[in-house]
């Protein structure tokens, strides 16, 4: 029996990223903590995090009744006008910036944040040209998308004027035969100094790269990468765009994921996390060069919702559970010894799974179907029926994990209890004997 919503959904609703006619959504009517339950009262443990944005869980009071207490106070205001809640938000989000980077563009998302991140540092340096990596997602609008790596790019790239891309560190499936991180990280700047070079230094307006590359399949950088892209940047006078869309607000373990590789950016894109997505918000944290270019120069953007007081009302409450809370240092410790060490005894168990990457709560299994050759169970950008019946075999049992091609994303909430791991991993432990099935090994 379908529900009344669901007929609805499938009469009415247009989905993203999907074929209509294939779609069965579930319809969530709670959430809590780590969990949602659909109409028919079944529990599901959400290790997708939705899409990877609720890290302090569902329906936190603290921030539900501060979104109640601005929707009292001023819903809306124009961006034109100061506002509390923006003014606060701004500072907190600045102050997590590396020195140096100090005011903040809203946004209402990730995407929007790509695309005036991407203007800022065009009209900035005068040039046009973006490098960004093959395995990235920086968003489904026009700019965004092209910047974008991943096979969503395929179908809506119409030559993609003014970008180029380059092969990012992924030792795994390494692009340059190496063999240790340190080789890979060395051949990766190599490569990107060459594509800087051959592409013409003088054109090239800003180099873009997800601190910690998410959708692609959580591949967190070689020691050393970050701070070599960095170098490239100002020997040519690029600007330097971190996303920390996925990556940002406690997902790594850390407040940014920069934070782990010292490094420091021209423009920060945010979203998700920031208000846990509670109520949409994103931004760009930009530097004082960037925003010297601007003082006396109009920027020639804008949103009519930038910096909307019931979204920056509830970053800055956000912020504050993840600070009273310490979500961040959560993240990191049950990264570290539960959910890692968690994963990697499954990839013991499993000949499946070929690599577990990841840190603090940001994860991902990658499933082969022979560990000698490291034939994916889905090809790249594609589905298969083995990796949907380890989707469905999670979610019979209770379990939303982030499925994409031939990967399954775990990544929780920051503050996941360990019961609520320990339960996760059990049913992935009864799923991926489907993955084990095809397996040679
Ligand atoms: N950048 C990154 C790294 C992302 O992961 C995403 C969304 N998954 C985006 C940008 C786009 O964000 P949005 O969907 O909010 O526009």
């Amino acid at each position: 029996m379908t529900s009344r919503t669901y007929e609805l959904d499938r009469a009415h609703v247009f989905h993203s990223w999907s074929a209509q006619a294939s779609l069965d959504p579930l319809v969530i009517t709670k959430a809590h903590g780590s969990a949602v339950w659909d109409d028919a009262g079944h529990r599901y443990l959400d290790f997708a995090s939705q899409l990877v944005f609720t890290n302090i869980g569902h329906q936190h009071p603290d921030v539900v009744e501060a979104i109640r207490e601005q929707a009292a106070t001023l819903c809306t205001i124009a961006p034109q006008h100061a506002n509390d809640a923006r003014s606060e938000a701004a500072r907190l989000i600045a102050g997590l910036a590396p020195e140096g980077l100090d005011h903040v563009f809203f946004t209402n998302g990730g995407a929007e944040a790509v695309e005036h991140a991407v203007r800022m540092a065009r009209l900035h340096t005068g040039r046009i040209k973006v490098l960004s990596r093959y395995r990235s997602y920086h968003g489904g609008t026009a700019t965004a998308v092209n910047v974008t790596g991943d096979p969503r790019r395929w179908p809506n790239d119409y030559g993609a004027a003014g970008t180029a891309k380059f092969f990012g560190p992924f030792l795994y499936r390494s692009e340059f035969d190496a063999t240790t991180e340190d080789e890979e990280c060395r051949r990766a700047l190599r490569h990107l100094r060459r594509t800087v070079e051959l592409e013409g230094p003088a054109t090239v307006a800003a180099i873009i790269l997800e601190t910690v590359p998410g959708t692609a399949g959580v591949m967190p950088p070689p020691p050393g990468y970050l701070a070599g892209v960095r170098e490239i940047c100002d020997e040519h006078g690029i600007v330097m765009i971190l996303d920390e869309v996925m990556a940002g607000f406690g997902r790594t373990g850390a407040w940014l994921a920069l934070d782990h590789y010292g490094v420091r950016p021209d423009l920060i894109t945010f979203a998700k996390g920031v208000t846990s997505g509670y109520v949409p918000l994103g931004g760009v944290v930009i530097s004082r060069g960037i925003h010297q270019t601007f003082a006396h120069r109009p920027y020639p953007g804008g949103l009519t919702y930038s910096g909307h007081p019931l979204a920056c009302a509830t970053a800055v409450a956000t912020i504050q559970v993840m600070r009273d809370e310490r979500i961040v240092e959560r993240s990191a410790q049950v990264g570290g010894e539960v959910l890692g060490p968690g994963l990697r005894a499954l990839a013991e168990r499993h000949p499946c799974v070929g690599e577990v990457r990841g840190l603090g709560t940001f994860w991902a299994l990658e499933l082969v179907s022979d560990r000698a050759t490291k034939d994916p169970l889905a090809p790249y950008g594609g589905s298969s029926a083995t990796m949907d019946a380890i989707a469905a075999a999670c979610r019979r049992e209770g379990l939303l994990p982030f499925v994409n091609a031939n990967r399954i994303h775990v990544v929780p909430p920051c503050n996941v209890s360990d019961a609520d791991v320990a339960e996760g991993l059990e049913i992935l432990d009864h799923a991926l004997r489907l993955g084990d099935a095809v397996s040679p090994d």
